[in-house]
């Protein structure tokens, strides 16, 4: 199973919450107003679900893709 992680940046509000969390995935930007991703897909979840379930706006989607079956599930 891979987990694919999407920012929408436009909503983050840049509280670091999901760098803290998990700094191999999320990282602010030079302006430390916004999130960046720095990994698009990941074999383990339970970093990137927590990052998701701790960030205020709601703004990181995860997709589990379980052997070619793509499910979705809202963070
Ligand atoms: S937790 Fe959400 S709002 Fe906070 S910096 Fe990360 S993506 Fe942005």
């Amino acid at each position: 199973m891979t987990i694919k992680i999407e920012l929408d940046k436009f909503h983050c509000k840049g509280c670091g919450a999901c760098e803290e969390m998990a700094p191999d995935i999320f990282r602010m930007d030079e302006t430390g107003e916004k999130a960046d991703l720095i990994q698009e897909e990941v074999k383990d979840s339970s970093e990137v679900e927590q990052a998701a379930v701790m960030c205020p706006t709601q703004c990181i989607e995860i997709s589990y893709n379980h052997q070619g079956e793509e499910g979705k599930k809202d963070a």
